[in-house]
């Protein structure tokens, strides 16, 4: 079932005299459940177009429906009021707020559903219990490694059920192990049903994606499917080899 349908999405941005263009007549389709990987160089346009996905930002012109409405049509008010309720959004420098717990972190966007306390408090928990931080709840930013944070900032992006997880170069301010343990994360929530969009320029990481869509200079250069890499079954097979060489 569709989720996301773009026609002709463009972003242009103004700089004095200059036009950047930043996405170019971009016509695509994505369905409801689908683990998708966006590559492209740097510049290429990809933030832009997760921005534009996440009504974080509007499109000069082209259309946009999600779920079934047409949001390029929105004002910033109905937008913000579709982003809390729709879209859930990580960031690569996880954009936690250090003076509030994991807890306090994951609540906020439950606060501005204006969902009452206790509520708040139950639904927060089960988030972190979800991304495995069950006993990290009273833990602020910056007493946790940058994996566990990063799962506070999937938590908060899952808290709400949005109809869509956006993570924009999720694993860029992670090692390569965390980076494969939060990979297992996003391909076990997206088995749960969520739908994942990242943006990454490693090759690895896009493995563990059922699709690949590439942008050049704005534009969709490439779109395939492909067979998804395990990244559950990656780990176990690294957290076995020491053990296979004691045995051996
Ligand atoms: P990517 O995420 O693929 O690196 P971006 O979407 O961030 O690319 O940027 C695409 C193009 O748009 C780049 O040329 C970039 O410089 C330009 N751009 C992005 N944001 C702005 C902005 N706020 N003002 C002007 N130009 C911008
Ligand atoms: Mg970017």
């Amino acid at each position: 079932m569709l989720l996301i349908r773009t026609e002709n999405l463009t972003r242009l941005y103004r700089l004095g005299d200059e036009t950047v263009t930043a996405l170019l007549d971009v016509t695509l389709s994505i369905d409801r459940g689908d683990f998708v990987a966006v590559m492209g160089p740097s510049g290429s346009g990809k933030s832009t177009f997760m921005n534009v996905i996440g009504c974080l930002d509007r499109p000069t012109s082209g259309r946009y429906w999600l779920d079934g409405e047409e949001v390029s049509a929105l004002d910033a008010d109905a937008l913000a009021a579709i982003r809390n309720l729709k879209i859930g959004f990580v960031f690569q420098q996880f954009n936690l707020l250090d003076r509030l717990d994991a807890l306090s972190n994951v609540e906020l966007p439950l606060i501005y559903a204006n969902v009452e306390r206790a509520k708040r408090r139950e639904l927060a928990t089960a988030a972190l219990a979800r991304v495995g931080l069950g006993e990290r709840t009273l833990h602020r930013p910056t007493q946790l490694s940058g994996g566990q944070q990063q799962r506070v900032a999937i938590a908060r992006a899952l808290v709400n059920e949005p109809k869509v997880l956006l993570a924009d170069e999720p694993t860029g301010a992670l090692d390569s192990r965390t980076s494969l343990e939060l990979m297992a994360l996003l391909q076990a929530l997206n088995r749960e049903g969520t739908t994942v969009i990242i943006v990454t320029h490693e090759p690895d990481i896009a493995t563990y994606a059922a699709r690949l869509i590439r942008f050049l200079d704005g534009r969709v250069v490439g779109d395939t499917r492909q067979q998804q890499a395990d990244a559950a079954q990656v780990l176990r097979q690294i957290v076995r080899l020491p053990e296979q060489e004691a045995a051996e």
